[in-house]
């Protein structure tokens, strides 16, 4: 028995994820789920929302905590004193990926031994993508994750729709700005034409009387 790490991007944790967590909470004395802070993807939640979420998913399971990391995970599990590090696998399509990583850990930290859980059958098709991809056309999605990530989903897809609708809104406004500018200009230069031609005629009118 030892701590262990299970860490992930979490954006948002899915019933998939919980499932991994219950498991590894039961063979592990504790279990730290951790939150990368930066990965490269373009997450829909803050690290501070994922971690709330994963919190409040978790408040039930008494040896698993919730943090956020920056950096490498092994460092993070080398300060957390964990030797285990915790990762499911879905599908062949992980497997790649998966290896590679724990491979990578162990030549650089041979002390912290990855474990793979496999993924319950229920939900090796779920990924937070889906799960995300899902609500924003609308569908039903408390099967894949609990309430309080469903409700937090569907009101950050409703904060994102109407940031779009304002950023179109403003954009028109400034395109309506720039064409009455335009037709400003337009006007004030019809004017100083008619005012050239009117002096040229005056001119004109002067040479031949000298
Ligand atoms: P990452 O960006 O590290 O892949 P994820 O949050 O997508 O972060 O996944 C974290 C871990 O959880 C990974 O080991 C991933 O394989 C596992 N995982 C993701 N979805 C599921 C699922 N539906 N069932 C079980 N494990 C999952």
């Amino acid at each position: 028995m030892a701590t262990a790490v299970y860490p992930g991007s979490f954006d948002p944790v899915t019933r998939g994820h919980l499932d991994i967590i219950k498991r590894a909470a039961k063979i592990n004395d504790q279990l730290i789920v951790a939150v990368l802070i930066n990965s490269a993807k373009n997450p829909l939640f803050t690290v501070e929302e994922r971690v709330a979420l994963l919190r409040e998913c978790c408040k039930d399971i008494p040896n698993v905590t919730v943090e956020s990391f920056d950096g490498l995970t092994v460092e993070f599990a080398k300060k957390r004193h964990a030797s285990v590090m915790v990762r499911g696998l879905r599908a062949v399509t992980d497997f790649e990926n998966e290896i590679q990583l724990a491979q990578t850990n162990h030549a650089l930290m041979p002390g912290i031994e990855t474990m793979f859980l496999a993924t319950s059958i229920k939900w090796s098709y779920l990924s937070s993508t889906i799960v995300k991809e899902a609500a924003r056309y609308g569908s039903n999605i408390s099967k894949f994750v609990t309430p309080n990530v469903e409700n937090a989903i569907h009101a950050k897809v409703e904060q994102l729709r109407a940031d779009v609708k304002e950023q179109e809104e403003h954009s028109r406004e400034s395109h309506k700005r720039i064409w009455s500018h335009n037709d400003e200009q337009d006007k004030q230069i019809n004017e100083h034409e008619k005012k050239l031609t009117e002096h040229e005629g005056r001119i004109r009118n002067l040479e031949r009387r000298h």
